[in-house]
């Protein structure tokens, strides 16, 4: 079966996609062909990645107090999840709160905020903090997830230097309504459409672990496939106490590890994100899921906390890897490229000598 796994990836390297038949023998791989899944898997993710991981950082803008129902979603009306709750996040606070993560090494922020969809007040908000954010580090690239966005938000964002919005589609269409009754698959379709539409990178992923079957996991991912996301967003359902998934355990490290795999075999060339539940659900193969995958979250995530920053950069460092944007992948990418000769012999300029 082993060699199926590489027939597939030398298939889907050579520009044929990946068919939902291979995405499911991904997913059904057994324990044992584990290996097998992450090598032929791995050898996508260097074709397009290298040997780069992509930090990213969450600010919590606002949490809780939702009057949505995503029955995942720890902030959701009627969790009864202890976490924080508070209102908009200051401009000031948000800077310095995404200066913790840009410290630590993150190349993108990710500009988090519960809710519906923001009001106009709301992009105003959040345009000034992007302003304040490129202004002091004009490099940073900015995510904002803000839930559904009404008719020239993404545009408004856009003009503020948003380089990407999140929206996740979260699970299949055919599952959608049995995770959330307050909006539908559609809103979620609509937002990431304007998005893109607005010239904003899409992102969007999914959660595994919340009931859905092999073949929802295949018809989500493709879906992001058609959706043509730029990143995927993988994350692992987090039970919380006081919502309606307690306790409820349907992942293991290995399962965890072939739905990222599977999501690399069907978008290989989309940065895959290992997001929440990474810790949880991945354990100690969180380093071999980096093989797969090309990028994580920094520390914490919105309302329960990540293993230490510094853990995850030794992880990166550990594995063999660097961090995208860090001095010692521009060193490797000025490795990479030399530089042409345009001096000397065969020029009218003196010669470097
Ligand atoms: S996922 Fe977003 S929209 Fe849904 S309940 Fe949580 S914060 Fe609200």
């Amino acid at each position: 079966m082993g060699g199926t796994f590489q027939h597939i990836a030398e298939r889907v390297r050579s520009g044929t996609p990946a068919t939902p038949e291979d995405a499911l023998a991904v997913l059904r791989a057994t324990d044992e062909e584990l290996m097998q899944v992450v090598s032929a898997a791995g050898e996508l993710r260097r074709a397009h990645f290298g040997n780069t991981v992509k930090v990213n950082y969450l600010v919590n803008l606002k949490s809780g107090l939702c009057p949505e129902n995503c029955n995942y979603c720890s902030q959701a009306l009627g969790s009864n999840a202890p976490i924080l709750k508070y209102s908009w996040l200051s401009s000031e606070e948000a800077l310095k709160q995404a200066e913790a993560g840009l410290g630590g090494g993150a190349s993108r922020v990710c500009l988090v905020a519960s809710g519906r969809g923001p009001s106009n007040r709301d992009i105003d908000k959040v345009t000034e903090m992007v302003g304040d954010l490129k202004e002091n580090h004009p490099g940073v690239e900015v995510c904002a997830c803000l839930g559904l966005l009404g008719e020239g938000q993404a545009e408004r964002l856009k003009e503020a230097g948003v380089d990407a919005y999140n929206h996740n589609i979260n699970t299949a269409e055919s599952n959608h309504d049995n995770i959330v009754q307050t909006h539908t698959y559609g809103d979620r379709i609509d937002t990431v459409e304007k998005a893109k539409g607005a010239g904003v990178s899409p992102c969007s992923g999914l959660i595994a672990g919340l009931g859905e079957t092999d073949e929802q996991l295949v018809e989500a991912l493709f879906a992001l496939a058609e959706l043509d996301a730029d990143s995927i967003p993988v994350n692992f359902l987090m039970p919380f106490d006081g919502t309606p998934f307690e306790n409820t355990w349907e992942l293991s490290p290995t399962r965890c590890l072939k739905i990222l795999a599977m999501a690399r075999f069907v978008c290989p060339d989309r940065e895959i994100r290992i997001a929440g539940g990474r810790e949880m659900h991945l354990r100690s193969l969180q380093s071999l899921a980096l093989q797969v995958a090309n990028s994580i979250f920094l520390g914490d995530y919105l309302t329960s906390e990540g293993q230490d920053a510094e853990a995850d950069l030794a992880m990166i460092r550990d594995s063999g890897f660097v961090v995208l944007g860090s001095d010692e992948e521009l060193a490797q990418r000025e490795h990479q490229d030399p530089a042409i000769r345009r001096r000397g012999a065969g020029t009218d300029l003196v010669p470097n000598a």
